[in-house]
């Protein structure tokens, strides 16, 4: 086990926004004893990650939640609440998300509004959530379609990594998950990239110390990002890289995250290309480790539909929309597009030539 606290982790001031809260790298699930009490904490986990390592729940109260991104919505946080009332929990209980981003999503956003706020601390078991989700304090729920309408930022008191948890996630959402670690390297990282290229899912899967040291970096990557902008006023907008797009296409046709995120990336990148000077052969590189991860590299969507979610998106600024690009692989920047020209840069030229768009073409 590793145990690095946020100002090892990361460069930062003592007054990080982070606190100073602890990472427990390759740490077993039975380490939580050591950090919380078992009488005065209460688990939050979902059916799936409940019924694949039910083992580790033993002897912990535990209050389990219907498992999938259509269950984060406020009834799931009533539900929570009213069971801690019956749990009859009181300001000095600790709440602790077992699971993946959905479950540290709602854990985070409960245990901010139980009692004006109880600590609270997570156990990612999914790639995504080890890599993105449970990380940087962003906690909320969706309201019907809109996605993490409704929460709030408060930062964990730790973070406990046990990647023998992953031995059950689905091959599908490994994939997922690999969709941010490739976000993170075409952003942040050429030396991530070049790791990624040189493997593939199954090696990391095979190989504990590549995965550990993968989900180390990553977790450093993001940390950064949110040490150094909490509040999303600059370099955290770097993470919505192919998300602006990504989450318009997830919305309309229900795509998976990770594949909406890896068609949004493409189509960053192209827009990169055409006004950011970013070369052809690095977007080439980036849509062949796309498609080496099994994530979707071209999906043809209805350019109006998609249009029509996009002026809505939370990233517009009045006539203008910061656009995530790549000036190489490995860095980002964050661009404000009129969105006029955002409009013919993702394939609609004039009213008149409309139709779909196809963006293997891209
Ligand atoms: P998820 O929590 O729905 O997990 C995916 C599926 O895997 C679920 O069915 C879950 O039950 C299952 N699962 C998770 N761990 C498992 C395990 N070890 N064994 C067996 N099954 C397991 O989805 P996710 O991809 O982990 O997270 C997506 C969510 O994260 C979204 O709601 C998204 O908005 C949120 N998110 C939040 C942030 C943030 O900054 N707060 C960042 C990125 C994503």
């Amino acid at each position: 086990m590793k145990i690095m606290k946020v100002s090892e982790l990361v460069e930062t001031s003592n007054n990080s926004p982070l606190g100073n809260g602890g990472f427990f790298f390759d740490a077993g699930f039975t380490y939580l004893e050591q950090l919380v009490s078992k009488e005065k904490t209460i688990l939050i986990t979902d059916e799936n990650v409940f019924a694949a390592n039910h083992i580790i729940f033993d002897g912990w109260k535990t209050i389990v939640i219907k498992a999938g991104e259509q269950y984060k919505q406020q009834a799931a946080v009533d539900g929570i609440i009213a069971q801690l009332i019956e749990m009859e929990a009181g300001r000095n209980t600790f709440i602790v998300g077992v699971g993946g981003g959905v479950v540290t999503d709602i854990t985070g956003y409960a245990a901010s509004i139980y009692m004006r706020g109880l600590k609270f601390g997570f156990v990612p078991t999914s790639i995504l959530a080890m890599v993105d989700a449970a990380i940087g304090g962003k906690n909320g729920v969706d309201v019907g379609a809109y996605k993490n309408l409704v929460g709030l930022i408060k930062q964990p008191e730790f973070l406990l990594f046990d990647y023998s948890l992953l031995q059950t996630l689905p091959q599908a959402e490994w994939i997922n998950g690999f969709s941010e670690i490739i976000k993170h390297a075409c952003i942040k990282d050429a030396e991530l990239f070049s790791l990624l290229e040189k493997n593939e899912i199954g090696h990391f899967q095979a190989d504990k110390n590549l995965l550990a040291a993968l989900i180390e970096t990553n977790v450093r990557i993001k940390t950064t990002v949110v040490v150094a902008d909490e509040f999303e006023k600059g370099d955290r907008k770097l993470l919505n890289f192919g998300h602006t797009l990504g989450h318009a296409i997830e919305n309309i046709y229900g795509l998976a995250h990770g594949h909406a995120v890896s068609v949004g990336m493409m189509a960053a990148c192209t827009i990169s290309g055409e006004i950011n000077n970013f070369d052809a052969a690095e977007k080439e590189r980036v849509k062949l480790l796309i498609q080496k991860y099994h994530l979707t590299s071209a999906f043809a969507f209805d350019k109006e539909k998609i249009w029509s979610l996009l002026k809505m998106d939370k990233k517009r600024v009045s006539s203008e929309m910061n656009f995530i690009l790549l000036n190489k692989i490995g860095e980002g920047i964050v661009k404000p597009i009129p969105m006029e020209q955002l409009e013919y840069l993702i394939g609609l030229p004039n009213p008149s030539k409309r139709g779909a768009y196809d963006s293997s073409k891209t």
